[in-house]
């Protein structure tokens, strides 16, 4: 096995046993995020909603779908990129997760970004957005391509907001052809 799975892998079964927060007690299983290790792109959401704390898997449910079909009108499929999330953990009824669960649970990101080491991160919604940019919000910010020390942070918003607001999925939809010509140029 390469030392970049090795490290992944490794970071997968810390996240597979957590309990640093109460989140494990309630949700089934812990989400760890899934796809290519190589991408130059990964997909960060929120936290797992009902389906993928069923299945194990990020993005599987309705959100899911909506992202699928974002990433197939770039040409990209699931399978070429990575999708994880901020929390591992299902928060209860998809509550928002607490401040405490997001500290508890940062150093899991922290280390996949790390290890996949990605030109571009899309946050998807406020959460994984304001987990880099604590002060700025993602309404002015979406579409806009942002640095964060070695990374560029491409905002976009959360695909469950698009499900609900039609303004918001023109908006999603436009901002991945954005984010197409974005990953061309850095080709
Ligand atoms: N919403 C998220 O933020 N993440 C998922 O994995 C599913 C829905």
């Amino acid at each position: 096995m390469n030392s970049k799975l090795q490290k992944y892998e490794n970071i997968s079964k810390q996240i597979l046993n957590c309990k640093k927060c109460s989140l494990c007690e309630t949700a089934i299983q812990a989400v760890v995020g899934e796809g290519n290790l190589d991408s130059k792109v990964i997909f960060i959401g929120e936290a797992p909603g009902k389906n993928e704390d069923e299945v194990g898997r990020p993005f599987v449910g309705r959100a899911g779908k909506l992202l699928d079909s974002c990433l197939n009108s770039i040409e990209l499929n699931r399978g070429d990129v990575w999708i994880g999330n901020l929390i591992k953990h299902r928060p209860p009824k998809n509550r928002d997760p607490l401040p405490a669960e997001i500290k508890a649970c940062q150093d899991y990101l922290k280390s996949q970004i790390e290890i996949i080491d990605p030109k571009v991160i899309v946050t998807l919604g406020r959460f994984s957005f304001n987990y880099f940019f604590p002060d700025d919000k993602i309404g002015s910010e979406r579409g806009k391509l942002k640095r964060f020390g070695n990374y560029n942070i491409f905002p976009v918003y959360h695909p469950a907001a698009a499900l609900r607001n039609k303004k918001f999925l023109s908006t999603l939809q436009d901002d991945f052809l954005k984010l197409s010509e974005i990953l061309n140029e850095l080709k």
